[in-house]
């Protein structure tokens, strides 16, 4: 079953943050943008839909302000739990087509990110085949994997 709100800051124990701030300030990427995660924690618990906020994406996921948080939340884990909640509900970054992209490459390939030319030539160059054996190899596969993604809200925003 889907995750609520409620859940994901329950199982965060995000009602036990005193908005210290030492998550903001122990993190690495709100230094270089407008990342505020005591705010993002803030915004949660007071009930904003805070899973529709840019700012979301530019966490890095490196675990520091959960390591520090004096009253053990699970801020990483809250924020991606909030990610999953916003791809649900259609709210992705806007900030680039880099992830429009992605799924196109996925539907197209299977993989977000495949293979470039200069990478199949270095495989030859080391002995390896020049694709691996990965399911862009078996159209069967592909064909099937496609049928999975038909539908889905992920596609429509990839212009799929
Ligand atoms: S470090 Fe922990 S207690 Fe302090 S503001 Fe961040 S989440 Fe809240
Ligand atoms: S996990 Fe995310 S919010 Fe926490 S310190 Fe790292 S980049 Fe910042």
């Amino acid at each position: 079953m889907d995750k609520t709100m409620d859940d994901i800051i329950r199982e965060g124990n995000a009602y036990a943050c005193i908005q210290c701030g030492r998550c903001t300030g122990s993190c690495p990427s709100g230094r270089e943008c407008g990342l505020r995660t005591r705010k993002i924690i803030h915004m949660a618990r007071v009930g904003i839909d805070v899973f529709k906020t840019e700012e979301l994406w530019d966490c890095t996921t490196c675990f520091t302000c959960q390591e520090r948080c004096p009253k053990e939340v699970k801020i990483t884990d809250i924020i991606i739990e909030l990610r999953n909640l916003a791809v649900k509900n259609s709210y992705y970054p806007s900030m680039a087509d880099v992830p429009k992209i992605i799924i196109q490459n996925l539907y197209r390939t299977g993989n977000g990110q495949p293979l470039s030319p200069e990478v199949s030539k270095l495989r030859s160059i080391i002995g390896l085949d020049k694709e691996p054996n990965d399911i862009a190899k078996d159209k069967e596969a592909l064909a099937d994997f496609q049928k999975l993604l038909d539908g889905l809200p992920l596609m429509r925003w990839g212009g799929i």
